[in-house]
């Protein structure tokens, strides 16, 4: 296990984007980087100015016509929105915009302001055109937000810029969205050890290590983007139904699957649906694997063989 590990880090999307390589491959480097530069400048709904932000402020007025892998990340978020029982809405943007979670000025938004924008977080309102790859916000005021899901495709493109380079051991972390490449180096199992955070605690403070090969790991919870006030705690993961914060039993959820666009998906549709609807749900989807982690210090784990699961909190009860 003599394998040197290269390890590069830029600040991208509102978080670090680190990348692990085996090889010294500068160009692989700079490719990945710039693919996700250029992707972030497309997707964003933190700038002015995108590709969706040319959508969002056309609502109500005009279709607008979008590249094609805007397009084609955009379909399947709608797809993601209209399946049953899912709280993955890419309609959120008017409330993601509204209560500001995890940017400056979040507050608790008035009830009726709340109720206004729940209105217009419909996914049905949200006009696709295959032919012409039109998209259409038929209201004024309505708003999309990939902020779900764009990590997860992002992670997916950047595996293909480093095989195009001929390099196929590689992790690619965006923020919580890790995707493990190839088999490791590293172990003598080839398998890559990803840590699982403990919530609220310091970043290399972890829950456990999972042991996985060529998968990606995606984690959505209530610990990184969220504000308390009057002891109550606030986070980004937008309950559709409620136009509030989703409150349930789960400080988080982690999808274990092979490409990391399916976890970003699952990881926050799992969420809504908490620990024993999640569970039935995953049944429907055996090529992936969760890990639920919930307020009273429970580790439910369902591997689907995908993954192994080392503890290292003796303060939760593991339940598989
Ligand atoms: P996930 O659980 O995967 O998703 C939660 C995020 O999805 C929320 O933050 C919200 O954006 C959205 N959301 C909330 N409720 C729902 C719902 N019910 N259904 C679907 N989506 C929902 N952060 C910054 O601070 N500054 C930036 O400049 C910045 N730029 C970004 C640019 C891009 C292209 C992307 C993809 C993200 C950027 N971010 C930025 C981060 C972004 O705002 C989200 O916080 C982040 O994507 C959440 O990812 P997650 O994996 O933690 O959570
Ligand atoms: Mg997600
Ligand atoms: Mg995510």
């Amino acid at each position: 296990m003599s394998e040197i590990c290269h390890t590069y880090s830029q600040q991208l999307m509102g978080t670090t984007v680190s990348l692990q390589l085996f090889v010294e491959n500068l160009p692989a480097v700079s490719a990945v980087f710039q693919t996700i530069q250029a992707l972030e400048t497309r997707l964003t709904v933190n700038r002015n100015h995108s590709e969706v932000m040319s959508i969002n402020h056309a609502a109500g007025s005009q279709p607008v016509v979008v590249s094609k892998l805007v397009f084609d990340l955009i379909r399947q978020a709608k797809q993601a929105s209209l399946l049953p029982h899912s709280c993955f809405n890419f309609a959120i943007g008017p409330l993601v915009k509204l209560w500001k979670i995890g940017f400056n000025g979040h507050n608790v938004p008035p009830a009726e302001e709340i109720a206004q924008r729940l209105t217009l977080a419909n996914p049905e309102l949200i006009k696709l055109n295959e032919k012409n790859h039109t998209v259409f916000l038929t209201r004024t005021g309505m708003e999309i937000d990939l902020g779900a899901i764009a990590k997860g495709y992002i992670a997916d493109i950047t595996k293909l810029v480093l095989a195009s380079y001929g390099i196929h051991q590689a992790i690619i972390n965006c923020g919580g969205n890790v995707l493990t490449i190839g088999s490791s180096p590293l172990s003598s199992n080839q398998q890559w050890h990803i840590g699982l955070k403990r919530p609220f605690a310091a970043a290399d403070s972890l829950l456990g290590i999972l042991h996985v090969q060529n998968k990606s790991v995606v984690t959505s919870g209530i610990y990184e983007r969220y504000f308390i006030l009057n002891e109550k705690l606030y986070h980004h993961i937008i309950d559709p139904q409620s136009g509030y914060p989703l409150d349930n039993e789960l400080q988080s959820v982690t999808i274990i699957s092979d490409n990391s666009l399916t976890g970003d998906i699952y990881s926050t549709i799992l969420y809504g649906l908490g620990v024993e609807r999640g569970l039935k749900e995953l049944e429907k989807h055996q090529y992936m694997g969760a890990i639920f982690v919930t307020k009273d210090k429970k580790i439910i784990i369902k591997s689907n063989q995908h993954f192994e699961f080392k503890s290292l909190a003796d303060d939760y009860q593991i339940c598989s």
